[in-house]
């Protein structure tokens, strides 16, 4: 705390350090027993009892797993919080005494192991404990403080799924809506920005079609394989080549699988695509140019027929409201010390969550909670090895618990609190 008067927030959070060793004891729980999208049934009830404690009136199974929450106190705007729940099919490496060993069925029936590798289950923690502290402390605000805990981030399907299950009409129009996200970064930092803050995030997955042979009559054959790699090869000059200094863009093929043995030459090949683009004009260019190149490569192969490229998903830019976003940052400075905030970039990663704002017409602000250890990433930052440091879908991305824990309930509370006086 900077200031000698105690704000609506102070008041609120008097009681985060009373709640913190419960709030630990949620949030090692919820990382041991992770579920992956759409299936987070566990996690849900975990959140709608947490909320229905507090005080708040729960509707469960909104888009499937959701959860939505109201508090209302009196007159006053209605302030939207958003946590995501799933986790991913990622084996653990972390080592720590709570980690995962679950496995879980994905959406083509194959068992994988699943882990919180994004951190979603510290965004529900966080979640948990704001919605707590505003139960607790309900006589120190007014308005409406709306919770909602979100399913299926990870496969861009989740706030799509609960505006269909008539998020809008169901529940009352929040006035802005809020949301955060754990990263690497030192722990108990804040990282915010006005205008795009992740990428538009598109996938693809392109069949080439080839013509299989014996291995030592390539002749026979149409390569799918050679077409594979040329296409790979040629991709990546969209960037180098058709996408400006200023401008930026991303595309990873991340998966590339053709044929069974040495001898044999494969019918076909299959690319798995990501893209990320930070502006609508490149966007539409760069998702030309992957169809541009993909087809010619086909048709100077040879292929008997063209690829077949299909969609897997599709996430919108989150862009922050500059006006939200000055409120939420003001209340930021006026309640953490300067060095906790950082002004950051856009952030190459995407996220469902402006598919909320953009539904409803109202702003929304999103932002970034460090939880790297301070001294780990100080040190690899003064031996330039940040890159090094694991980013949230790694195997070994394990947010320390303090003061993560803690500073994205404090941004939650604090946030909300600019509102709901
Ligand atoms: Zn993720
Ligand atoms: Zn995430």
């Amino acid at each position: 705390m900077t200031t000698a008067t105690a704000t609506p927030a102070d008041i609120i959070l008097g009681s985060l350090e009373t709640l913190l060793p419960d709030l630990e004891a949620v949030y090692t729980d919820i990382h041991a027993h992770p579920e992956l999208s759409t299936q987070e049934t566990r996690t849900a009830g975990i959140a709608a009892e947490r909320l229905r404690a507090a005080g708040f009136e729960v509707t469960t199974g909104v888009g499937k797993t959701g959860v939505v929450g109201l508090l209302r106190r009196g007159d006053g705007p209605t302030i939207m919080l958003r946590a995501d729940m799933d986790a991913l099919p990622v084996a653990e490496e972390t080592g720590l005494p709570y980690a995962s060993t679950a496995t879980g069925t994905d959406q083509e029936g194959k068992t994988v192991p699943v882990m919180h590798a994004c951190g979603h289950d510290m965004h529900v923690t966080w979640l948990i404990g704001a919605a707590t502290l505003f139960g607790q402390a309900r006589d120190s605000w007014h308005g409406t403080l709306m919770a909602v805990f979100q399913p299926a981030e990870e496969t861009g399907t989740g706030a799509r799924a609960l505006v269909d299950d008539g998020l809008l009409t169901r529940f009352p129009k929040p006035e802005v809506i809020l949301g955060q996200h754990v990263m690497k970064g030192p722990a108990g930092t804040i990282g915010w920005r006005t205008g795009v803050v992740t990428s538009a995030g598109d996938s693809f997955q392109v069949r080439l079609f080839g013509r299989g042979a014996h291995g030592s009559m390539p002749e026979a054959s149409v390569d799918p394989v050679v077409m594979a790699a040329a296409t790979v090869m040629r991709l990546q000059t969209i960037v180098s080549r058709e996408v400006a200094a200023n401008e930026a863009a991303v595309v990873t093929v991340g998966a590339l699988q053709a044929g069974t043995k040495e001898n044999v030459i494969p019918d076909e090949a299959l690319l798995k695509l990501n893209v990320r683009t930070f502006d609508p004009d490149v966007r539409t260019r760069v998702l030309a140019a992957i169809e541009r190149i993909v087809k010619a490569e086909a048709t100077a192969s040879g292929a008997p027929k063209p690829p077949e490229i299909t969609p897997l998903d599709r996430y919108a830019l989150v862009t922050n409201d500059a006006a939200a976003t000055k409120q939420v940052v003001d209340a930021f400075r006026h309640h953490f010390p300067a060095e906790r905030l950082r002004e950051i970039k856009p952030a190459p990663a995407s996220e469902d969550f402006g598919t909320f704002g953009t539904e409803w017409h109202v702003p929304s602000v999103f932002w970034f909670v460090g939880g790297t250890d301070p001294d780990q990433y100080a040190k690899a930052k003064a031996a330039g090895r940040l890159s090094e440091l694991p980013t949230n879908h790694n195997p070994r991305f394990a947010p320390v618990l303090h003061p993560t824990l803690e500073t994205g309930v404090e941004t939650l509370v604090v946030a909300a609190s600019a509102w709901l006086t």
